[in-house]
């Protein structure tokens, strides 16, 4: 407003207080503003043209009249003659609005300055008022309003909390999630009330987690980030602990932006992340296996701790090269050909022979998968090496176990020696030992060692063996360093020093029998593994098998002979049946065939048997039948055949005997016979007759020989009894009786 009128006003108020006429006409008439005075009453004295047009009522209509008429609320108007009058407010201008009721009957705002008049003594003659009708600022701010409503409608749509403060830091506008996430100083959000305030309240209230600052360094420090206002990104954590993530920009105008978002899940989704990721880590590292990842180029973005130790290097060293190019050139080709199949998109897998930086081979299963990128392109590989060396072994030992447990060309024994050499080589072992268990008693039956330092029929005892822990344990144990282990202190580390022994009971259809065993003096480079319990059990398996077989086929064997001798033995005299006698007789033949050795056969029968059956009965007889055979028997040589063919006749071969010896021998038998083959219950003189028949050149034939001795003992028979007759050509064998082999 032009301070000039203001000058004029005073100018007025003098003259209203020198005169209650004044020329306010002349000062004010054609003023462009609108300009009304009145009394203290509010009586309008005076009215400029431009009020006129302003309030549209003529001049002449006003003067006279008081300004309630004019006020749409004409409680207002009472209102103000309260504030007219006080006199600590009647220095100064005052500004207010009015809603005015015009001549014509409309509504308009008006903006009113007034102004008291003094008179000379300094009390209120007057009131000035000057008028401007606002109603299209009112108009401008409603539509700001709305615009500032619609803008408000929008901010609410961000999900995050968004408030802008002006350039005096005084908040201009936010939204609903601004008041929601910080709820405790949502009262001290009004617009107007500066930033550092809003801040106080909820840090007064405990808004805030400050981290162990007190509130005045944690404010300071706030605000000094809130002025920065750079758009960097902070994490604010609250009280009750969720995150936010904060975020200010000065805008164009001075004023400060922010945005707010509740991180908590994000954090926490990121924390649970960051722990799976070190976990797998962990997972990887703690596997046995090399684990690690390579890129298009085949350079490693990752390996783990198997992977650093195969291949002799901190991860510093190895991350970021090729790997493949540390193997053997050879090797780098063919896991190239892997990665290449797997840069493919397929999932490739190999078993190769590997020698690592490490200086060790490995033999490995080599897995390839491909990483997908977002876009789902290969972007690189996922590579997984398993050292299968010991699979592969224990696949080898076992196909071995299998070749020799089913092979025809060795021998039980033979089984159990190569069982005991595949053993060694497995183990890697010098001595492998297979012992049975009796009592406290401790025996080797059967060893592998080198310059068969140990042997088979070695005993000790069984507490001075780690084997009375096998037997305790009932499964497979081992060790690699017995002084190092639960064996230290054992008796058989202290006698024998033995440092690896893996070893398990021997059962024998499924009785304890012993032990097998695989001992070294030497520590074990590498532990015994899971397999390798396995292999021994299977070993056991065997052994005790082909024991158990053998054992079967020991008492299959004995059975056999006990069969063939019962088979072969005339049950009352116990000496050669027919059928054996003729089978021995038969290999006589085949010898005198291809030695032309003389040899005699000879027919025996006793005189008069049916005598002594019938005089003395059946048992009597078979008495004689006895006595008669051993007294013949206790003559004979070893070499001779003895055998009974028929009831009481007995036939004898002697080898090696030509037909005049044969007749001495014979001679001498039957006076033997006379002699000895008496019995108390028999009366009679027993006596027998004997045919003589000796092989030569042409009779090759043992039935004939038979049938000829035959022939011979029916002449004996039928020139007296008790005789011995040798076969000459005029006897007619086809009229001896029927004594043929069969
Ligand atoms: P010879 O002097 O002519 O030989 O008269 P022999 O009575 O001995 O007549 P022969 O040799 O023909 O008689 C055989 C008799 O032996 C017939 C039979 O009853 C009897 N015999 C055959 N086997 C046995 C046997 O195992 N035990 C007994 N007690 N008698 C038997
Ligand atoms: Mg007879
Ligand atoms: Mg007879």
């Amino acid at each position: 407003m032009n301070d000039g009128i203001w000058a004029d006003f005073n100018l007025v108020g003098r003259r209203f207080l020198r005169t209650v006429t004044l020329d306010l006409e002349r000062s004010f008439g054609d003023l462009n503003e609108s300009v009304l005075v009145t009394n203290p009453e509010r009586t309008i004295v005076f009215a400029n043209r431009a009020m006129e047009r302003l309030l549209r009522v003529n001049r002449s209509d006003l003067v006279g009249s008081t300004t309630r008429r004019f006020f749409a609320d004409p409680a207002q108007f009472d209102r103000m003659a309260e504030l007219y009058h006080r006199p600590s407010d009647q220095r100064h201008r005052r500004l207010y609005p009015i809603e005015a009721v015009l001549g014509d009957g409309t509504n308009t705002h008006l903006e009113v300055v007034s102004a008291p008049l003094f008179g000379t003594s300094h009390e209120l003659a007057g009131l000035l008022f000057i008028a401007h009708d606002v109603s299209d600022r009112k108009q401008l701010e409603s539509q700001l309003s709305d615009v500032a409503v619609t803008l408000e409608d929008a901010l609410d749509a961000i999900l995050e909390g968004f408030a802008i403060y002006d350039s005096e830091d005084r908040l201009v506008i936010c939204n609903d999630n601004y008041r929601e996430i910080y709820a405790t100083s949502a009262p001290a959000m009004f617009p107007g009330n500066r930033f550092e305030d809003v801040l106080r309240y909820g840090l007064k209230r405990n808004q805030y987690d400050t981290g162990g600052l007190d509130d005045e360094t944690w404010l300071t420090q706030r605000l000094a980030k809130h002025q920065a206002a750079d758009g960097a990104v902070i994490e604010q954590r609250l009280e009750d602990g969720r995150w936010l993530r904060v975020s200010e920009k000065r805008t164009s105008s001075g004023g400060i932006a922010g945005i707010r978002a509740d991180i908590t899940e994000l954090k926490e989704a990121k924390a649970l992340a960051e722990k799976a990721y070190q976990n797998l880590n962990l997972m990887a590292d703690g596997i046995s296996a090399c684990v690690g990842e390579v890129n298009l180029e085949g350079r490693c973005l990752f390996l783990n701790k198997t992977g650093c130790e195969w291949f002799n290097g901190t991860r510093e060293e190895l991350l970021g090269t090729r790997l493949r190019e540390r193997l053997p050139w050879k090797e780098r080709e063919a896991v190239k050909g892997l990665f290449r199949a797997g840069m493919s998109g397929q999932k490739a897998t190999m078993e190769l022979g590997l020698h690592f930086p490490d200086g060790v081979f490995r033999e490995c299963q080599m897995d390839c998968n491909p990483r997908l990128s977002d876009a789902g392109d290969v972007d690189g590989l996922v590579v997984l090496i398993t050292d299968i060396t010991d699979r592969k072994k224990t696949e080898r030992t076992l196909a071995e176990l299998y070749a020799i447990t089913s092979t025809r060309e060795l021998c039980h024994e033979g089984k159990i020696a190569e069982i005991l050499r595949l053993g060694c080589d497995h183990f890697d072992v010098p001595y492998g030992i297979i012992s049975q268990v009796i009592g406290a008693h401790y025996t080797i039956t059967h060893a592998h060692s080198p310059g068969n330092k140990v042997a088979a029929g070695q005993t000790f005892d069984l507490k001075d063996t780690y084997c009375t822990l096998t037997l305790e344990a009932d499964e497979p144990i081992a060790t690699g360093h017995a002084a190092d282990s639960d064996f230290a202190g054992h008796p058989c580390y202290e006698l024998f020093g033995v440092e690896t022994y893996i070893g398990a009971p021997l059962l024998v259809d499924g009785i304890v029998h012993g032990t097998v065993n695989f001992t070294a003096h030497k520590i074990r480079k590498r532990p015994f593994t899971p397999a390798d319990i396995q292999i021994i059990r299977q070993f056991a398996d065997w052994i005790g098998h082909e024991i158990a077989r053998q054992r079967d086929h020991q008492a299959l064997m004995d059975a056999k002979v006990n069969l063939e001798r019962v088979a072969s033995i005339d049950d009352l005299t116990e000496i050669c049946n027919r059928r054996a006698f003729l089978e021995r007789a038969q290999t006589e033949i085949q010898r005198f065939r291809r030695t032309r050795r003389p040899f005699t056969t000879v027919m025996l029968d006793i005189d008069k048997f049916k005598q002594i059956n019938d005089q003395h009965g059946h048992a009597a007889g078979d008495e004689c039948l006895k006595v008669f055979t051993r007294v013949i028997g206790d003559e004979l040589r070893s070499v001779d055949i003895f055998g009974r063919v028929g009831g009481e006749e007995f036939c004898l071969v002697l080898p090696e005997t030509g037909l005049d010896d044969a007749k001495n021998v014979c001679e001498r038998l039957r006076n033997k016979v006379v002699q000895e083959c008496q019995l108390d219950i028999v009366e009679q003189t027993v006596t027998c007759s004997m045919g003589l028949a000796q092989a030569v050149t042409e009779d090759v034939d043992f039935s004939t020989l038979m049938q000829r001795a035959d022939a011979a003992l029916y002449e004996a028979k039928t020139t007296g009894r008790n005789k011995c007759v040798a076969y000459r050509d005029h006897l007619d064998p086809a009229s001896a009786r029927a004594v043929t082999p069969h």
